[in-house]
């Protein structure tokens, strides 16, 4: 597969997909803003959304919406106790998906597995070895591995990682630094503090060491969800994070936000319905398969919601609910600045909380109101579907 080399090229290419953009003849989206409003990428003129059909023909024909129990696995793992301790929560979670019946899909901060190549600490090292063979034991009962970052990757893992395997690192154009709406997370400190190839590098490599600690030889990582939720502040910045992602090997993303964050506008994902859509075209073309907006920003399952309104899909049409969770917020011990550590019997209401949420999506599954899958797997059926409508001959404008 050819692509961009230098940054002439890129730019070119840049400002081909931009200007053809803003004549494009796609009728507009009910979620476009133009002007006055938040920034809101899921009207850039490069995300194109799109709508699943319900195929009577698939197993998941009867049923109103997919559902994505994703969760950003960004764990304490300074010592050995944090990693016992999110071991036990691993194993909580990996006996509430067999019992319902509803796998997780991770996005793992490749940063979280480094003590198992890095810590001094022999019993570390250890215990994040058993917890790696925890996260792909849960893979093979069939969850879902994918990457995550809030920056770059730890320098130290960077250099081992690098020491162990060379890879090329594809590189093709830098942006100006511009006033920020975005947390400062994943984007602004790989790609604002260090530039594009360093957050190229730290996406290959990180993607890199999942699939070969996780998926030893047998399936690539696919997807990508930005840390902070911060895959830049403009439309460009976006468009490089996406060349970015290309790039590194990557065809999904997972979290676009909205608005400026700290206000009131700011949101991650989208509407069901409106929050999966094809990024780029041609060879760069990727998938974004955004969380589910809601209080606090997205579907948390541990927060009210109302999954059986959320699935009403327009006829004949499959929505993509999906919610965010973070197993570490089950850790014991796990305090930050802004919260103290949870006392055990908070931990144990949260895990009774999640409990019931996978009782309900359970219920409705039984129901056959939402499909439970993993991001991997809808990301085949989003690819088999539009394989056979472009072999199917030419499509309506914005269809
Ligand atoms: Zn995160």
């Amino acid at each position: 597969m050819e692509r961009f080399k230098g940054p002439t090229l890129f730019l070119i290419a840049l400002s081909l997909v931009l200007g053809a953009g803003a004549c494009s003849k796609q009728p507009a989206q009910n979620t476009a803003t133009h002007g006055a409003g938040p920034e809101n990428p899921f009207s850039y003129p490069f995300v194109k959304q799109f709508h699943l059909a319900r195929r009577a023909d698939k197993p998941y024909g009867s049923y109103k919406a997919f559902y994505l129990l994703t969760e950003d696995f960004e764990p304490e793992v300074s010592s050995a106790s944090d990693l016992e301790s999110i071991r036990d929560v691993l194993k909580f979670a990996s006996e509430l998906s067999s019992k319902h019946g509803i796998p997780w899909t991770h996005f793992v901060d490749a940063n979280a597995l480094a003590p198992a190549f890095l810590s001094n600490d022999p019993a570390t090292r250890q215990q994040c070895r058993s917890m790696i063979d925890d996260l792909a034991r849960m893979i093979g009962r069939g969850d879902d591995c994918q990457l995550h970052l809030h920056g770059l990757l730890d320098s130290a893992l960077l250099d081992y990682l690098k020491a162990e395997e060379k890879v090329h690192i594809k590189e093709s154009g830098l942006a100006e630094a511009q006033t920020y709406r975005q947390r400062k997370s994943f984007f602004f400190q790989s790609f604002y503090r260090r530039g594009y190839r360093d957050l190229v590098a730290s996406l290959t490599y990180g993607k890199r060491f999942l699939e070969k600690t996780l998926y030893p030889g047998k399936k690539q990582i696919l997807a990508f969800r930005p840390g902070g939720w911060d895959h830049g502040a403009t439309s460009q910045d976006t468009l490089l994070y996406f060349y970015a992602l290309s790039e590194s090997g990557l065809i999904a993303n997972s979290g676009l936000s909205t608005g400026t964050f700290g206000e009131a506008d700011f949101r991650v994902g989208n509407d069901p319905g409106h929050n999966i859509a094809t990024v780029l075209g041609g060879e760069h073309r990727l998938f974004e398969v955004s969380p589910t907006a809601g209080p606090g920003g997205y579907i948390n399952p541990v927060l009210p919601h109302d999954l059986n309104k959320l699935s009403n899909s327009a006829p004949g049409e499959m929505a993509v609910i999906v919610s965010v969770y973070h197993l570490g917020s089950l850790q014991k011990g796990q305090a930050s600045t802004e919260h103290p550590a949870k006392s055990d019997t908070q931990l144990q209401t949260e895990r009774d909380t999640l409990e019931n949420h996978f009782k309900t999506v359970a219920e409705l599954a039984a129901a056959k109101v939402v499909y439970p899958i993993t991001l991997r797997d809808l990301l085949e059926i989003i690819s088999q579907m539009q394989e056979a409508e472009a072999s199917a001959g030419p499509r309506q404008p914005g269809g």
